[in-house]
């Protein structure tokens, strides 16, 4: 029997999602993977005894998991429906205190958490975000009661977007401008393409509410004031599906994505950096990709090449310019990139009392919002004051940590290098200054004297070690003209039997987006290789070839 051969460059969360899928396509597939374990920007960190989950641990949409772990071998379900009735059936949400559905626990565990987030203001204050109705009703009346009538109109309004974006559009490739022309009248009906801050101004008048309901994007590395309103979808994805945590860390359910992709045959390859993508035809002909090599020197062929390293990276440094008439070099510099982060892992002694007032994610917001914004993402200045998302998974789980002491990260957003900050100098000085901030403002009474461990990457992490241009922490920047067909293609407009998948391409950033656009990648793939009807009458069709 004569697979199909398929290379992956990257083992992220998307690289990973896509492996299962092509497996269970029937390809036979390998993953390169630069570093020397998988996860991407959900690699692990050992240390002290503590364990850190580096990048995402706000789990979204567990039912997009389930899927991956439900697929088998030669078994293509790309057809089947992605958002059924029991799907959307938002009281069915947290009701078992185990989520993720029966082939995910086969894996790994996923708990549902609550609140979802503690979102503390730079007075001391703060609003516990959980989703429920009447609990969010409650705090905005408590901080500003004439919001409250903003607040229905808000919901109302960023459930149509759901509805349309998530629900109608989130599977929408779009391969060409008129796939994108046909959509956009409904989006401005919508009111979906003015920038979020200003969308959500529209309905709150509170500064602190304002922020409250805007600042989602963060966390995939859109700025709130120049995403376009439809990621107000977040908070419905939020409140439909819940946010969980895989208990003992994300890292946890890359391990089960290994798992599951080795079962279905799959081979993963560590320490293994590629450094060219080989593509045979002419400058203004046909080109087809062909194969792959690796620092070592080794050379690989394949069918299909699929890239999950970052877009700019992946077509500047791997594919040679007389290859590239769409993705020239002048395209990809002048895209925008994400802001960065700055992410520091510390572990602290419990003080038995156990007088911790956080919750397991919290948003310390700082004294500027709009103007710390425009430091970091336009202006890429290193401001005087931060904001910051602190996850303490000791508090769900706490073999996270020694016994007697709790794990933590907290994660500063930043300027990415196309500032000038010398991060060997200013990152001990930004850390010193977060955890002084933590033990200062009591958010961690005590810090100083508890601290028994720490360490921090820094932009030039994303550079040096994830290969990521301009060290961007979450890809390309999430703004409405790098959105849709805007943003690098899943399937290469340049060079046949190319593709890309993971936070660059279509739909774009988070965890729950990249297994999204490895479902629609595998689909370009299927198109590409015939099995394409099983998309279209949602029948599932092994690809063996005879
Ligand atoms: C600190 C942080 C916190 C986050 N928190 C959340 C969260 O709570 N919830 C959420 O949904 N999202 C979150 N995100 C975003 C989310 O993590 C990403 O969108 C997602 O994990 C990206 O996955 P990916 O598949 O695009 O690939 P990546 O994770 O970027 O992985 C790409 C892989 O490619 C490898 N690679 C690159 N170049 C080469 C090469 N030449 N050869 C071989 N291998 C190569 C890299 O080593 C890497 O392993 C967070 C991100 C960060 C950084």
């Amino acid at each position: 029997m004569d697979r199909k051969k398929a290379i992956i460059i990257g083992s992220g969360i998307g690289g990973l999602s896509l492996g299962i899928r092509l497996q269970s396509l029937g390809f036979d597939t390998t993953i390169f993977e630069k570093l020397d374990a998988p996860g991407g920007r959900a690699y692990v960190r050992r240390e002290a005894g503590f364990v850190f989950d580096m990048g995402p641990t706000v789990i979204t949409v567990p039912h997009f998991i389930e899927e991956l772990f439900s697929l088998d071998r030669d078994c293509a379900d790309l057809g089947s429906p992605d958002f059924s009735p029991e799907l959307l059936d938002i009281n069915s949400r947290i009701t078992t205190g185990v989520s993720g559905g029966p082939n995910t626990s086969k894996y790994v565990k996923i708990v549902p958490i609550l609140p979802f987030y503690r979102i503390y203001f730079d007075d001391g204050t703060y609003f516990d975000y959980d989703g429920d109705p009447e609990s969010t009703r409650r705090q905005i009346e408590a901080i500003e009661p004439e919001d409250l009538a903003g607040y229905d109109r808000f919901h109302d309004a960023a459930k149509a977007i759901f509805e349309r974006g998530f629900v109608e559009l989130g599977y929408t490739y779009f391969g060409n401008v008129m796939s994108m022309l046909k959509i956009a009248p409904d989006l401005v009906k919508l009111d979906a393409v003015r920038p979020l801050f200003s969308f959500v101004k529209s309905y709150f008048k509170s500064p602190k509410l304002q922020q409250v309901f805007s600042f989602e994007p963060l966390l995939v590395g859109g700025n709130p004031m120049n995403v376009p309103a439809i990621y107000a979808m977040i908070h419905f994805v939020e409140k439909t599906w819940g946010i969980h945590f895989a208990m003992g860390g994300t890292g946890e359910l890359v391990k089960g994505f290994i798992k599951k992709y080795e079962e279905l045959g799959g081979t993963i390859r560590y320490d293994s950096e590629v450094t060219s993508i080989e593509v045979e035809g002419k400058r203004f002909g046909k080109k087809v990709a062909k194969g792959i090599t690796l620092a070592d020197g080794s050379s690989y062929k394949a069918d299909v090449i699929v890239s999950n390293g970052d877009y700019a990276n992946t077509y500047m440094k791997l594919i040679e310019p007389k290859y590239r008439l769409i993705n020239q070099d002048l395209r990809v510099k002048t895209m925008k990139q994400s802001m960065s982060i700055v992410v520091i892992y510390f572990g602290f002694k419990s003080n038995g009392l156990e007088d911790l007032d956080l919750r397991h994610h919290n948003i310390i917001l700082g004294p500027r919002y709009e103007e710390l914004l425009d430091e970091i993402f336009e202006q890429k200045v290193l401001s005087p004051d931060f904001s910051q998302y602190l996850h303490v998974p000791s508090l769900t789980d706490p073999s996270m940590a020694p016994p007697g002491h709790h794990a933590a990260y907290t994660l500063i957003p930043v300027p990415n290098n196309a500032s000038d900050i010398d991060w060997s100098v200013e990152g001990d000085k930004l850390v010193d200054k977060v955890l002084d901030f933590l033990d200062d403002r009591n958010y961690i009474p005590g810090l100083r004297d508890r601290l028994v461990h720490k360490s921090f990457v820094t932009p030039d992490y994303f550079e040096g070690t994830l290969n990521s241009y301009l060290g961007n922490g979450f890809g390309v920047e999430p703004v409405l003209v790098q959105s849709a067909f805007f943003r690098p293609h899943n399937r290469s407009e340049d060079i046949e039997n190319f593709y890309l998948v993971g936070a660059n391409s279509q739909p774009g950033g988070g965890t729950p987006a990249v297994m999204m656009c490895a479902k629609m990648t595998a689909r370009e793939i299927a198109k590409n290789y015939g099995v394409a009807e099983s998309i279209v009458n949602g029948v599932a069709k092994p690809l063996v070839t005879a």
